[in-house]
């Protein structure tokens, strides 16, 4: 689904440094579920094993005739729809629970946030999808520095920490 970003932040991947662009605020509105139903979910090669670590076959859980490309990059499969309710297969139709939360694919992790890395920068940025009642809640969080590295300060230091393996490569 095409959907509006705005660029809300970039952070320096060497220093952690944060500068924000524009002001957004964020609140998730526990079990609302949309985007289990209104997102395509691209799946890394590290969100299958995980999955599969936990006993699912890759087959159950992947749509193989849906593919994800930045440019001419190719970044992965699609998570799978239930074909009766359209939402996402792991999402518990009764309960509107994600039945594999701790160990969700990245993309699920972020949204509606989206991590962009260029070189030593990472931006994010922010999807403005309508269906999310989370972007601007009125009782919403500011996304800061302090947010991002809080929320997602693991993975922002897990790109750091390939950072150098990137450099010894050029
Ligand atoms: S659509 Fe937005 S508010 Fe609803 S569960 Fe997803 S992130 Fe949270």
């Amino acid at each position: 689904m095409a959907s509006d970003k705005r660029l809300v932040a970039t952070v320096n991947l060497r220093t952690l440094e944060v500068t924000i662009h524009s002001s957004v605020r964020f609140k998730c509105v526990e079990n609302c579920g949309r985007c289990c139903r209104e997102l395509e979910i691209p799946l890394r090669d590290e969100d299958i094993e995980r999955i599969e670590d936990l006993g699912y076959n890759a087959w159950e859980f992947v749509d193989y005739e849906k593919s994800f490309y930045r440019g001419d990059k190719f970044l992965g499969y699609a998570i799978k729809k239930n074909p009766v309710t359209d939402e996402c297969v792991f999402l518990d139709p009764e309960t509107k629970r994600c039945r594999i939360y701790r160990e969700r694919p990245l993309a699920c992790r972020l949204y509606p946030f989206v991590f962009v890395k260029h070189g030593e920068t990472m931006e994010v940025y922010i999807r403005m999808d309508p269906f999310c009642p989370g972007v601007n809640h009125p009782d919403g969080e500011e996304v800061t520095g302090e947010f991002l590295l809080r929320e997602y300060g693991d993975i922002i230091r897990e790109y750091q920490s390939k950072l150098g393996n990137v450099q010894k490569k050029r």
